[in-house]
């Protein structure tokens, strides 16, 4: 498990492989108009002044209520545009466009929205591009864009920095000093951008996505994410820096390159010299928050306990073995080893790591720990916001992400508006369509995310101007 992904993935990598052959659908032509209006409405758009492009504000914070009423915007190819022209597509009609020419079995160049963001091939590919003279031009964007997110990355990081430097007592000043040091050293990198499509989605950047990678201590971002308001880069990278020091990263040695992986993960390491000291789970600064987020008033997450491990490997075995049988395969041998020291692993490895997936194969636990840091992070930024209305947008825009991708009605309007495309894609497709911002094994639903850690904090809500919401609580 190299990488650590903000959003969890699913819908996106579907439109890349090819669907059956269907006819084209009225209803499918009607969506695509509907891009061209939106494109042609994006060209003139003096967004600002239109009230259907202002941040949402639900008097009730939970994220669902934000959804809703960013639901009116679902058949719009943007969801929000903020003062400086940043925007947040609506990555949910990008994807059923995809499938839909799929489905029609034909393209619609003219339809598409010309953002190099919202369709990244534009970057690479000079017939996605419309021509040498625009994939040059997209080009310099792109490196424009980049050079803004490398801005965004180091005030990011200073504000963490700061944040940590504000904890810091004489009992866990190592500690602190430690967790600050691998900040200081997280490099940003983004992906090859070469090749075609698909190249750029098996190398994690199939929807506006960003990420840490332990392995090489490193950040990546994502083309499609470049463009997104300010607010939703420093939210997106105070998350992801705060891995270096989640409480399974900081259970491992760390050399400048990046994690000194144990032996039993099996993961690839790029350097012994040991710079950043593990620390023992027991003298972690944050192990009330730990525990905390653990909490029913809090997130609820849990760490399965030795004993569930081990019977999930048991059961495993005896899964195998059946399957085997009726296979008629002779030699388990291997296996049973195999079986036999994943079961020692987690005896003796289960104290110190067992927030790591490796050890689990949940990632939970971290990713809430990095959603509260990057909450902590995110209202200590908008205290600094005199003007309550640019607090308001900052606060609403850090979460853009999940409004572009997760929010479920927007996914089902867009479906219902395509009854014929729902015929021709097949059931699984819908499915997987639909299933966009559920609870994977690594990251719980956005909307838990949200409503159970970042609208937990009273800051945050404050400057959304929203009150009530589930009954959580603060951690620590
Ligand atoms: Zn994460």
């Amino acid at each position: 498990m190299r990488n650590i992904l903000l959003v969890s993935l699913g819908a996106f990598f579907f439109q890349l492989f090819p669907v059956k052959a269907q006819e084209l659908q009225p209803q499918v032509e009607h969506m695509m108009n509907r891009l061209s209006k939106a494109q042609s409405a994006m060209k003139s758009s003096a967004c600002l002044q239109d009230p259907d492009c202002q941040e949402a504000q639900p008097s009730i914070c939970v994220f669902e209520n934000y959804c809703s009423e960013l639901s009116r915007k679902s058949q719009d190819f943007y969801l929000y545009q903020d003062a400086d022209g940043f925007r947040i597509p609506n990555s949910a009609m990008i994807e059923l466009a995809a499938l839909a020419e799929q489905c029609g079995q034909k393209p619609f160049p003219q339809a598409r929205v010309d953002d190099p963001f919202a369709y990244p091939e534009k970057f690479i590919n000079e017939e996605a591009a419309g021509g040498k003279a625009s994939l040059a031009r997209h080009q310099v964007t792109l490196q424009k864009a980049q050079d803004r997110a490398g801005k965004v990355f180091d005030e990011t990081r200073m504000h963490l920095m700061d944040y940590l430097k504000k904890i810091r007592t004489k009992a866990n000043a190592s500690q602190i000093d430690n967790m600050i040091a691998r900040t200081q050293s997280v490099k940003l990198t983004y992906p090859q951008m070469k090749g075609s499509l698909r190249d750029l989605a098996s190398a994690g950047c199939d929807s506006p996505n960003a990420w840490y990678s332990a392995s090489d201590h490193s950040i990546i971002i994502c083309p499609q994410f470049l463009n997104y308001p300010e607010a939703a880069l420093f939210w997106t990278l105070a998350h992801e820096f705060s891995h270096a020091f989640d409480p399974c990263h900081l259970s491992m040695d760390f050399s400048k390159q990046g994690a000194i992986f144990p032996d039993w993960m099996d993961d690839f390491t790029r350097s012994q010299k040991k710079e950043f000291p593990a620390v023992a789970s027991k003298k972690n600064p944050f192990s009330k928050v730990i525990s905390c987020l653990q909490g029913s008033k809090s997130t609820g997450v849990a760490i399965p306990s030795k004993a569930v491990l081990i019977r999930e490997a048991d059961q495993e075995l005896q899964e195998f073995k059946k399957e085997a049988k009726e296979l008629g395969m002779q030699d388990l041998d291997s296996i049973v080893a195999e079986n036999r020291e994943r079961k020692k692993t987690i005896q003796t490895q289960y104290d110190e790591f067992k927030a790591c997936p490796q050890l689990t194969g949940r990632g939970h636990i971290c990713e809430s720990f990095a959603d509260w840091i990057a909450s902590e992070v995110l209202a200590e930024k908008l205290q600094k916001i005199q003007e309550a209305s640019k607090a308001r947008e900052y606060a609403f825009s850090s979460q853009a992400v999940f409004w572009g991708t997760s929010c479920r009605n927007i996914r089902q309007n867009l479906l219902n508006s395509l009854k014929s495309a729902k015929k021709c894609l097949s059931a699984e497709d819908i499915q997987r369509f639909l299933a966009t911002g559920e609870e994977s094994l690594h990251h719980l639903s956005p909307s838990r995310r949200m409503n159970r850690i970042l609208l937990a904090n009273p800051q945050i809500k404050k400057a959304l101007g929203c009150q009530g919401g589930e009954d959580v609580q603060l951690c620590p």
